[in-house]
């Protein structure tokens, strides 16, 4: 598999609690990477030879400043694009914005901010026009993460892959947004509409060391075996996981494992989910960490 984009995971931990968090974050989420480990984790991706794209997001990365602000500096002094996707809580006044931002003027490539219904009110909305303004004026490439529920926003990047960023129902969404969302039967979901399980272009890592191929979904331990590595062995159909997922979507994931299904899901994340939850005592290195299932600190 060739990587290009790496998306680094500083924290768990976010002032919001959004319902359509792939990731569980939340204020009293845990761990963050060390700046020892973000150091050694960029070191990594440089000695993999094809990552372009570090990303540094969350959880939100900003309540990290000062690892954050080390990350990005390393990360581009070793070559790579950078991008930051963030909430903005930081961005009170346009004056409170370009202070925050500044370091990171001539260092980002991207910096990619929510903006939709879920992180919606009139305050959220003024940060985010705050944060435009102030990356506007020192050069920063901006774009907003529109999350349109039902229908199709127009731009989205960072956690949510280009093109399709209505709510897709895994982590959080899937227990908190998927019971008032219109059923499908599990029988149509005969594949994994989102991501490329087999050559996946970007991965997220999180403060674990955890790499995934989907939220959730491990394909190796950056603390234990260097990202290279992991990238060469990747066998996606020997993978317990994506190996089902890959041979006939979520649905063929609960069969191959006897996982009973209903006749209501919202998507075939929702099925993915809640059948991935009810493996992870058997397939406990494959499937976690517990934060990405809703537990845990
Ligand atoms: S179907 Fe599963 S593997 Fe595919 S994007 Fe949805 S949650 Fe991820």
């Amino acid at each position: 598999m060739k990587l290009t984009g790496l998306h680094i995971l500083l924290t768990y931990e976010c002032n919001f609690e959004c319902d359509h968090c792939f990731v569980w974050s939340g204020p009293f989420r845990t761990p963050a990477l060390t700046l020892p480990q973000l150091d050694d984790i960029l070191h990594q991706a440089r000695d993999a030879a094809t990552v372009e794209w570090i990303y540094f997001e969350g959880g939100e990365p900003f309540l990290y400043h000062a690892l954050l602000r080390f990350g990005v500096r390393r990360a581009a002094e070793m070559g790579f694009k950078v991008g930051i996707v963030s909430n903005a809580y930081w961005a009170s006044t346009p004056e409170d914005a370009e202070e925050w931002l500044r370091d990171f003027a001539g260092l980002v490539d991207d910096l990619s901010v929510s903006c939709d219904r879920f992180h919606g009110n009139d305050d959220q909305v003024h940060r985010v026009r705050c944060a435009e303004g102030a990356a506007r004026k020192l050069g920063i490439p901006f774009g907003a993460i529109e999350i349109a529920g039902e229908e199709t926003a127009e731009r989205a990047v960072g956690q949510i892959p280009e093109g399709e960023s209505g709510v897709m129902y895994r982590g959080r969404a899937a227990v908190k947004l998927a019971p008032a969302a219109r059923k499908r039967h599990a029988s149509g979901m005969t594949e994994c509409p989102y991501e490329d399980l087999r050559e996946p272009g970007r991965v997220h890592l999180d403060p674990f060391g955890n790499l995934h191929v989907c939220q959730g979904i491990v394909m190796g331990n950056l603390f234990g075996a260097p990202l290279r590595e992991i990238c060469e062995a990747w066998e996606p159909d020997a993978h317990p996981i994506t190996g089902p997922l890959l041979a006939g979507g979520p649905v063929e994931l609960a069969r191959r494992y006897g996982i009973p299904t209903t006749d209501g899901y919202a998507d075939p994340c929702h099925l993915c989910y809640e059948t991935r939850d009810a493996l992870r005592s058997r397939f406990p290195a494959e499937l976690g960490p517990a934060q990405m299932y809703g537990e845990g600190g």
